[in-house]
């Protein structure tokens, strides 16, 4: 029953069960409505008859997507299937507080039967060649845990054994707000390989399903989102996204130089590598 390492990526699924009936139209109402002298029913009905073109409804939302207005995002909702997924997994997983709603595969309602329960292992364990141990483990937990069952102890009792490898299942729901929070800190490399795995699922179930939002779901340092990295400065030097965004300790230092007019100067250099002498060749057009 158990998932090998090699297999592994195709355990865990996410799937978009539904979302808010038009995300575009939701988002644009909560933010018109704030900013207009129409009602929001004179707004919908212009919606509705397209004086108001869908193209102009979607320039006005990203306009106010650059602002920390951000209250409109929680009227947009996301439902998603997710399966296949690691206790450990879980646990960060249903951490997370606001404008998220879980259901997930309980363990007293839920008996495997013949001590049969699921599980995956990470790559790392089968690079290691350690996954056959791993999964002989597995197999006396699960012998004693259908011991466990036969003598009577509940389910709920008797899943004290099994390990942080079981997998599980959730249906969710969350909001776009929420989901972009979700998405800063899950999809940043400082979190943990699963986590990023499904959030990374999460949002190409987005951009399918809504591709004017799908891209704003992004790590923290994302173009679209701060644009640059607030962890600390050793993580950032480990982090292959590093190399294409500035750590916020640089832009302090920055914004300090350029208050002081400490700025360093264009130099001589600098000018004739604008200019171009002495690479007449390079460049052109
Ligand atoms: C890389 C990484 C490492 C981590 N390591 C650990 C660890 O070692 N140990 C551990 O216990 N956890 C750890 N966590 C989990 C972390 O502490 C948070 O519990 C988790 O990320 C949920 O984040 P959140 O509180 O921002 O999100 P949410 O709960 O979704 O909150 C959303 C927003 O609302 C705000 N908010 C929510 N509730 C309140 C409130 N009551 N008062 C004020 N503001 C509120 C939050 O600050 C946040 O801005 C880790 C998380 C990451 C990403």
């Amino acid at each position: 029953m158990g998932t090998l390492a090699g297999d592994f990526a195709m355990a865990i699924q996410v799937n978009l069960l539904s979302h808010s009936e038009d995300p575009m139209r939701s988002l644009y109402m909560a933010y018109r409505t704030c900013y207009s002298q129409l009602t929001p029913q004179q707004v919908a009905a212009r919606v509705e008859d397209e004086r108001i073109p869908r193209e102009k409804m979607h320039n006005f939302i990203v306009e106010r997507l650059k602002t920390g207005h951000a209250s409109p995002l929680e009227q947009v909702w996301f439902e998603f299937a997710i399966s296949g997924v690691s206790r450990a997994f879980s646990h960060q997983f249903v951490r997370h507080r606001v404008g998220i709603s879980f259901e997930q595969q309980s363990q007293r309602y839920v008996t495997y039967k013949k001590g049969e329960f699921p599980y995956s292992i990470p790559k790392s364990v089968e690079k290691a060649g350690m996954s056959e141990k791993m999964e002989d483990l597995f197999g006396k937990a699960g012998a004693l845990y259908e011991e466990l069952v036969e003598a009577g102890v509940p389910a709920e009792d008797a899943r004290f054994l099994l390990p942080n490898a079981t997998t599980t299942n959730f249906k969710i729901t969350v909001n776009f707000q929420s989901l972009l929070h979700i998405c800063d800190l899950r999809l940043c490399t400082r979190a943990q390989w699963e986590f990023r795995r499904v959030a990374a699922l999460m949002r190409a179930e987005v951009a399918k399903a809504v591709p004017e939002l799908g891209g704003y779901l992004q790590p923290k340092c994302g173009e679209l989102r701060t644009g640059y990295c607030d962890e600390s400065v050793e993580d950032w030097e480990a982090c292959p996204i590093g190399r294409v965004r500035p750590h916020k300790d640089a832009l302090f230092r920055l914004y300090d130089q350029y208050r002081k007019g400490e700025l360093q100067p264009l130099r001589e250099e600098d000018w004739d590598a604008i200019e171009g002498i002495g690479a007449e060749v390079a460049g052109g057009g």
